[in-house]
């Protein structure tokens, strides 16, 4: 994180600073509210701050604020999906999707991806950089200013490994669910990791409220390794034993992503396999039609063989269920609004 960064620093942090400055307790609560509750995109916004505090700030520190580069919006189902620019000219993407208890952001929380999994098309070009916790708020302010609606739950499930971004996630949730700010409940929030262990082990001693997702998309670590180069680092035992104890720390039950390939990991044996590994477990598990992402041979399964094998799974007592498919006719695949963007560029 840039100590420069204004929109990153916790209230403490900011009255701490503004006392440097000079200046009184509150009016870094009168800063922190126009950046965190009416959102204001830069300084000159805040017309009840006196004008030669405005431009002190305006010198001392960077204010982030996205611009919108692209907005698609899905005929079938409402979801919109943002492509946005940062102030280094990288572009991240988000989705916003209408469901019947609220409003649900889908946020990136790195440019690009190291984590190489096989079917996804954020890691193509690997990782260029981390977003700082203000980028990460930045596309929940942008889409509640641009929608006009409050945003009630946050999953950082787009672009980017939060857990490889870990300092920063963990800054951006305290802002995200600070009652100064949006005053998100943390039960409404979710991180989906690829499965970094040790950090999921970290993450459970912070004790937080959230919900942890894993994506496992394979029930044997020699499945798993084709599809995850994560998982050669890491060996299913050590997960569920990282997931487990991550339940008894927090007493949040995991949600286990499963996307489904087509002749890959969507048999009846895989099914088998999946609900033997999680037997006992409070968990939920989220079946998703793998979306095809044009550089990847995958093909998603058809809707009997994911029927078929949710119907496995709840026989033998886990909890699962098919993910709605949101906003497919818009690039709805992690990453691919901005690879397309950067290809178009390219070609320009
Ligand atoms: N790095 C984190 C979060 C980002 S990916 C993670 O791995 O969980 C969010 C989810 O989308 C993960 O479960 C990921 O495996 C899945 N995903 C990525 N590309 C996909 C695709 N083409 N089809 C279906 N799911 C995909």
């Amino acid at each position: 994180m840039e100590t420069k960064d204004i929109k990153s620093l916790t209230l403490t942090e900011l009255k701490a600073q503004m006392e440097d400055m000079g200046e009184k307790p509150f009016r870094a609560v009168q800063l922190y509210e126009w950046m965190h509750r009416k959102l204001a995109r830069g300084f000159d916004e805040m017309t009840n701050l006196p004008l030669a505090m405005r431009e002190q700030c305006g010198e001392s520190y960077t204010y982030t604020a996205l611009r919108i580069v692209k907005v698609q919006e899905s005929a079938v189902d409402g979801t919109k999906k943002y492509l946005f620019a940062l102030h280094d000219g990288n572009v991240v993407e988000s989705v916003w999707m209408r469901y019947q208890h609220g409003n649900s952001v889908c946020i990136s929380s790195q440019v690009g991806c190291r984590m190489g999994c096989r079917f996804c098309a954020s890691t193509l070009d690997g990782l260029v950089r981390n977003l700082t916790p203000a980028e990460m708020l930045d596309q929940i302010y942008a889409i509640t200013l641009e929608t006009g609606e409050r945003v009630s739950n946050v999953v950082v499930m787009g672009s980017g490994e939060p857990l490889d971004n870990y300092e920063n996630l963990l800054r951006f949730l305290m802002l995200l669910t600070d009652e100064n700010g949006l005053h998100i409940s943390q039960r409404n929030v979710t991180v989906s990791t690829c499965g970094l262990v040790p950090m999921m082990r970290k993450l459970a001693q912070e004790k937080l409220q959230i919900t942890l997702a894993l994506s496992l998309h394979a029930a044997t670590d020699e499945k798993r390794r084709k599809l995850m180069p994560i998982a050669n680092q890491y060996t299913l035992a050590e997960l569920m034993e990282a997931c487990i104890f991550y339940f008894e720390q927090t007493g949040r039950r995991i949600t286990f992503e499963y996307s489904l390939v087509r002749d890959v990991n969507d048999m009846r044996q895989d099914a088998e396999t999946l609900a033997a590994l999680l037997r006992g477990q409070n968990c939920h598990v989220n079946l998703i039609p793998v979306n095809p992402v044009r550089e990847r041979a995958y093909v998603q399964s058809d809707r009997r063989a994911v029927e078929g094998f949710a119907k496995i799974l709840q026989e033998r007592g886990i909890n699962a269920t098919v993910r709605r498919e949101l906003g497919r006719d818009i690039d709805g695949a992690c990453g691919q609004l901005r690879r397309r963007f950067l290809e178009d560029r390219q070609e320009d």
